[in-house]
């Protein structure tokens, strides 16, 4: 690739995590407790996390997410190392992922990384680095930076940790694949007589496919639900509308269901309206 080219490319990159930086720094607030500013949370969280996968991977990607090349592709090193040398009185917990940002005096070079324990198995460690790329990502500008993720699975002390989750979970389960990959399964378990998709096997063959645990797949479910909610509607809406079946409880301007329509129109499917969605 041409240097010109490359440097447009990570400029262009560099943009786009300032912009999701600012959204996940400030976006989770207040008037999140209403109902529609949740849903729309969602969606705008999942659409940042996609920008970035086909900002990096290209529109033809699929499950399982690679997420150490995105690490990497954001500037971090991924370094495996005995996280858990020295087993203090949380010895019933491992930590499995630890974020460092920092400047070096030497070099004055900033050093990004993300230490992983070698002992964890791989489902937990893709998770691990998905939700330290989340802290890094609000942080990558700071001066210095640390934090540290476990395998016992604690109660988040603060909003930023229940932010990175929620943008974790986008990043491992795109909408985009969930919705492709919901819509064959249904097919699949249909077309095989092997009915009906119950949702503990359903959750258990997303989490193989995604490449991640069980418990994160539940864990990040609903906010799924959410954003699949949401751009139902805004498929879906004048039609219902037609047929009296409009959904007063939340509304939906004409501008926001454009915006939906817009980005998800190249997999959204009339197929997929009618096979999952109750
Ligand atoms: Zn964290």
């Amino acid at each position: 690739m041409p240097t010109i080219e490359i440097v447009k490319e990570s400029r262009e990159l560099k943009e786009l995590m300032h912009k999701i930086k600012l959204f996940l720094k400030e976006g989770f607030k207040g008037e999140v407790q209403e109902p529609k500013a949740l849903i729309k949370y969602y969606w705008e969280a999942s659409l940042k996390a996609e920008q970035l996968i086909t900002m990096v991977f290209g529109k033809e990607g699929g499950f399982p997410i690679d997420i150490e090349t995105l690490a990497e592709k954001l500037g971090i090193r991924l370094v495996l190392e005995n996280l858990n040398e020295f087993p203090g009185w949380r010895s019933m917990n491992r930590k499995i992922g630890q974020i460092e940002i920092v400047d070096n005096l030497f070099t004055d070079e900033k050093m990004n990384m993300i230490y992983i324990d070698k002992e964890v198995p791989p489902f937990s460690k893709r998770y691990a680095i998905a939700h330290e790329l989340a802290h890094y990502i609000m942080h990558y500008d700071d001066d210095d930076y640390y934090e540290d993720y476990c395998i016992m699975p604690m109660c988040p002390r603060n909003v930023e940790e229940i932010v990175a989750d929620i943008f974790a979970t986008f990043l491992l389960i795109p909408v985009r694949y969930f919705f492709e990959e919901f819509l064959l399964y249904v097919k699949r378990t249909r077309d095989e007589g092997r009915g009906p998709v119950t949702t503990e096997r359903w959750i258990q063959y997303l989490a193989e496919r995604s490449m991640i645990s069980e418990y994160y797949v539940a864990y990040g479910y609903q906010q799924l639900r959410y954003v699949a909610y949401w751009i139902y509607r805004a498929w879906n809406e004048e039609k219902n509308e037609a047929e009296g079946e409009k959904d007063i409880e939340v509304e939906m301007t004409p501008d926001e269901r454009e915006k939906v329509q817009a980005e998800t129109k190249d997999y959204y499917t009339e197929e997929m309206g009618e096979l999952l969605f109750e």
